[in-house]
């Protein structure tokens, strides 16, 4: 006896086995029960998922002797003729090979002939979608007045194809994908029916594979099953279709976490010299990103991670080394490559690099995340946590004082234990309470030498002559520049900018860095310093102060 496929084997005979279509299946029976039919039909959805079972099931339901309670019985003459595609007024038509008019007419003249005596003359058009426009207009002109007896029931993967005027005419049915649940369930009682043990792991990969689809999950089935002897095991799947094995995935974020390419490249070679798709593996990078990415959002999601508990507990721990937004870019990056490797002709090459670039990849740590690591960890530098300018983006209110009063610091005394509101100078002053706001405008402006003219309301400040450049930066900040010294000196100032014979004296400005605000990388340096644990956590994430710009955007988006 020859094989039989197990999806033809195994296809459903009532409309009680179709796994998934409750939703289709219960309302036709019941039109059949209550002999209220519509004459079009329309199965739409994803491929494999039932729909020209349901639609031969509801052929021979229509026809069958012995009709149960709107379900075919399967075994009367009608039932095995249908099945066998013996009946004759069952006529199933694949429109991807005849979209044209004629076709059609035929089936017009077809269906103008009565169907034999006592039987109703049912069309199967698959994938309908793919008539052509003359062969729509034809089977319009059927579907405007139905013959007596005649049903057409169309399946397609794209009803957005379909002429409105078409659809309007059909009771549409949307066909869903399975679930992994129902799809696992499905496969396991073929598989047991067939005398052959479906191990979890084993089963889990099938399911995967075959995307809700129970056609191909049928079909994968059969291919493992042909190769096993009563019993099928993770490694017979992953053999039987060259997959890459979970953990290969697992080994890359190691790799990455330890930025460890030479690891990463030694994984590449392992795959090549055994046979295995890089394409499939460079997609599967993409799916790795996503589920750290799962599991970072929140550890609950662990369902939804196609895995063996063993190795998402494995992956939980790789979760920790990743912030979101590295997981995000490393999406982003990994979905790119995917695109590029796939198409390319030198995919191992492409995927090597991809690699590379991930174990190199600058980690977009957060400082504050980092912060609040280190609190979590009980370890938080006085600095960081008490000052809040430490580590985090400078407040933006002068009033708050910058830095911790503590004598640890590593800086000058002077400028860890006074704040700039004691000083008396208001230049110094406003120095600083510009390098809290915008240090780029600090740093040009404390080149320059101010004179102050409170009779005229007026700042001057000269610099130096190679100091061009840095007064062309600023020149559209002088706004800015004259509200922090309105405050300054308790009275309306306008700000010039000039050049002169000299700027700022060298010792001055040193003298006013000292009392000022520190910049960022000052404040990280600082708190280093303090603190060993968020030194060495640094430099563990490689973190470096975000330039001013980027840092406002991570601000807004946190
Ligand atoms: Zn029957």
């Amino acid at each position: 006896m020859s094989y039989q496929a197990l999806a033809r084997k195994y296809r459903p005979e009532t409309f009680d086995r179709v796994v998934g279509q409750t939703h289709v299946t219960t309302t036709l029976r019941a039109a059949l029960r209550k002999d209220k039919l519509s004459h079009a039909y329309l199965f739409a959805g994803p491929r494999g998922c039932g729909k020209t079972t349901v639609a031969r099931l509801l052929a021979k339901a229509i026809n069958c002797l012995e009709n149960r309670e709107g379900d075919p019985c399967g075994t009367c003459d009608t039932c095995q003729a249908i099945a066998a595609g013996n009946y004759l007024d069952v006529l199933e038509i694949d429109a991807a090979s005849n979209t044209g008019v004629d076709n059609i007419r035929e089936l017009r003249d077809m269906a103008q002939y009565s169907p034999s005596e006592g039987s109703n003359r049912v069309f199967i058009i698959d994938e309908v979608h793919m008539l052509s426009k003359g062969a729509f207009n034809a089977l319009l002109k059927i579907l405007e007045e139905p013959p007596a007896r005649v049903y057409f029931c169309f399946a397609t993967t794209e009803p957005n194809k379909i002429p409105r005027t078409i659809l309007s005419r059909c009771q549409r049915f949307d066909f869903r994908l399975m679930s992994r649940d129902e799809l696992g369930e499905r496969l396991n009682e073929i598989a047991s029916a067939e005398d052959t043990v479906l191990e979890p792991a084993a089963l889990r990969l099938l399911v995967s594979m075959a995307e809700g689809s129970v056609r191909d999950g049928l079909s994968l089935l059969d291919q493992v099953i042909a190769g096993c002897d009563g019993s099928i095991a993770e490694q017979d799947v992953v053999d039987a279709f060259g997959l890459v094995r979970s953990e290969v995935y697992l080994e890359l974020n190691e790799a990455i976490v330890a930025r460890d390419a030479a690891r990463a490249l030694r994984l590449v070679e392992e795959l090549a010299a055994s046979g295995q798709s890089l394409d499939e593996f460079s997609r599967g990078v993409v799916t790795g990103f996503r589920n750290l990415l799962l599991l970072k959002i929140d550890p609950e999601l662990a369902p939804m991670v196609d895995l063996p508990p063993d190795l998402v507990e494995r992956l939980r721990q790789h979760a920790d080394h990743f912030s979101e937004q590295d997981l995000l870019a490393l999406i982003d990056l990994a979905g790119t490559h995917f695109e590029r490797i796939h198409r390319s002709t030198q995919p191992r090459i492409l995927l090597e690099a991809s690699l590379v670039e991930y174990c190199r990849f600058e980690s977009r740590v957060l400082l504050s995340d980092l912060a609040r690591r280190l609190e979590a960890l009980g370890g938080a530098p006085t600095g960081a946590a008490g000052g809040g300018g430490s580590v985090r983006p400078a407040p933006a209110k002068p009033a708050t004082p910058p830095r911790a009063s503590g004598g640890s610091s590593a800086k000058p005394a002077s400028r860890a234990a006074a704040t700039v509101g004691d000083t008396d100078d208001p230049w110094t002053r406003l120095i600083d309470d510009l390098m809290r706001r915008c240090p780029r405008v600090a740093s040009c402006l404390m080149l320059g030498r101010p004179q102050v003219d409170l009779d005229a309301g007026r700042l001057t400040v000269e610099f130096g002559p190679d100091k061009k450049f840095q007064v062309k930066t600023i020149e559209a900040d002088c706004p800015t520049i004259a509200e922090a010294a309105t405050a300054v000196w308790g009275r309306p100032l306008k700000v010039v900018l000039g050049l002169g014979d000299t700027g700022q004296t060298e010792s001055r400005r040193e003298e006013i860095r000292q009392e000022v605000a520190p910049t960022h990388g000052e404040e990280l340096q600082q708190a280093r310093a303090e603190d060993p644990a968020l030194d060495s956590l640094v430099d563990l994430m490689g973190g470096e102060p975000l330039p001013e710009s980027e840092r406002e955007n991570w601000k807004s988006g946190d």
